[in-house]
């Protein structure tokens, strides 16, 4: 029987595990292999960083999807592939031999080398680093009571990209909540956020982007664009404005929480394991396998897939990732089966929403655009969706988003 060996149980992993169990059931022996014990929908990790929802709301035990007769589970960390050798090498485990390794292990933060980014800002990459951007909140809100110094009251996002954009959204939300643990009132919380760039989402047209930004400023965050990142200091982001005359001092935001969502690279085991690679991502080939390594998929934040016509690679995405799933998991039942494989992997994108806290939201699908409360309700619909493709309706009924109606 041919082995196929998953790595990550994210959308994309998850998901080829799901569809091989349907499509290939007593011709593939399937391994997968994760971390944690659980799969979370890192779309929401925003929500555990704010406290808006528990981080048991956007995880579920990853048995729950698996068939314990075609697959098996491993708890572990993945150190490299050796596609010469067509072995995965764990951290405290056996290697595993594959005959087709489907690579989906996801992102992490990317710091761009701005000195102190990594010690004296948190991430938000995962569930644990979520949970800790909250506790480390809660902590700034209680130490307030005795401080009375109001920076423990600033939160400083770095990055208005469309992770930052839905945090700050989460996070306005949450103000009430910490003004109490604080004993202030909620204006007393500020929120900044912080980017490089002079227009702030660009996977947005003009009139949405003004519409999220003018929501957002609604909800008292401050944004400040054209500002250059340069240093990290404990409470401290220090800045050059896009416009400074050489010579001008560097501008600074002091905030006792400074969290970093600027952007994310793939993992860095793609690197560990000598394929060719930039920033983490791997430029897949027609059937998203590495250049050169027909049995090594790369799928979802670990693969760059240029459009047709394209000049830069399809964005990554939960979406694409699933996407991708989907196709590698008949491409690889394809060869099991010794039918022929499917033509080149194509994609499209069903649209994109943002959300801005928990009944606002803004984006377009199918060529229209969405505004207030129906995108709000189409982004928990977007969200229950992903979540009945992984796991069913009994993860749908479990942790979907039903709380339509406010
Ligand atoms: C706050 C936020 C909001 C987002 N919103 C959206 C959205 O609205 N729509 C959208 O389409 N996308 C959104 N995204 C992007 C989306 O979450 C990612 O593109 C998607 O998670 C990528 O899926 P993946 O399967 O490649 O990786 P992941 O979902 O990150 O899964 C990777 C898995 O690999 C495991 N893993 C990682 N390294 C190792 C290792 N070395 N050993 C063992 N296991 C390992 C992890 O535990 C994890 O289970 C958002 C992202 C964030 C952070």
């Amino acid at each position: 029987m041919k082995k196929a060996v998953v790595l990550g149980a994210g959308y994309a992993g998850l998901k080829t595990v799901v569809e091989l169990q349907k499509k290939c059931r007593g011709q593939v022996e399937i391994t997968l292999v994760d971390e944690n014990d659980y799969h979370y929908e890192a779309t929401d990790l925003h929500e555990v960083a704010s406290g808006n929802l528990p981080a048991s709301k956007i995880t579920f035990p990853i048995t729950d999807v698996l068939d314990p007769r075609m697959t098996t589970l491993i708890l572990a960390h993945v150190a490299r592939v050796d596609e010469e050798k067509h072995l995965v090498i764990l951290d405290g485990h056996a290697p595993l031999e594959y005959d087709y390794c489907v690579f989906a292990l996801g992102f992490v933060s990317e710091t761009f080398g701005i000195k102190g980014a990594a010690e004296n800002s948190l991430p938000m990459t995962d569930v644990k680093e979520a949970e800790a951007i909250h506790e480390h909140i809660i902590k700034q809100m209680e130490d307030y009571r005795q401080t009375k110094d109001e920076n423990d009251l600033r939160i400083i996002i770095c990055g208005a990209g469309f992770t930052g954009i839905e945090l700050a959204g989460a996070l306005a939300d949450a103000r009430v909540r910490y003004a109490k643990l604080a004993g202030v009132t909620p204006d007393q919380i500020k929120i900044d956020i912080i980017d490089a760039s002079k227009r702030l989402l660009p996977m947005f047209n003009d009139k949405l982007a003004d519409y999220g930004i003018k929501l957002l400023e609604k909800l008292d965050v401050n944004i400040i664009t054209e500002a250059l990142i340069q240093e990290i200091q404990p409470g401290v982001v220090l800045y050059k404005g896009a416009n400074d005359e050489e010579g001008t001092p560097l501008h600074k935001i002091v905030g006792n929480t400074i969290i970093w969502t600027t952007g994310v690279s793939g993992s860095p085991v793609v690197a560990e394991s000598h394929l060719q690679e930039r920033r983490g991502r791997v430029m897949d080939t027609a059937h998203l396998t590495a250049p050169d390594h027909d049995n090594l998929y790369m799928i979802g934040d670990v693969a760059a897939v240029m459009p047709p016509d394209g000049k830069r690679p399809y964005p990554t995405t939960a979406q694409i990732a699933l996407s991708m799933a989907n196709y590698v998991a008949k491409d690889i039942a394809a060869r099991v089966k010794g039918t022929s494989r499917p033509g080149a992997y194509t994609y499209k994108s069903l649209g994109t929403v943002a959300s801005v806290g928990n009944t606002r939201a803004f984006g377009e699908a199918g060529g229209h655009s969405f505004k207030g409360y129906p995108a709000s309700v189409m982004k928990k619909m977007i969200m229950n969706k992903s979540l009945m493709e992984l796991g069913g309706f009994r993860e749908l009924f479990a942790k979907g988003r039903f709380d339509l109606y406010h």
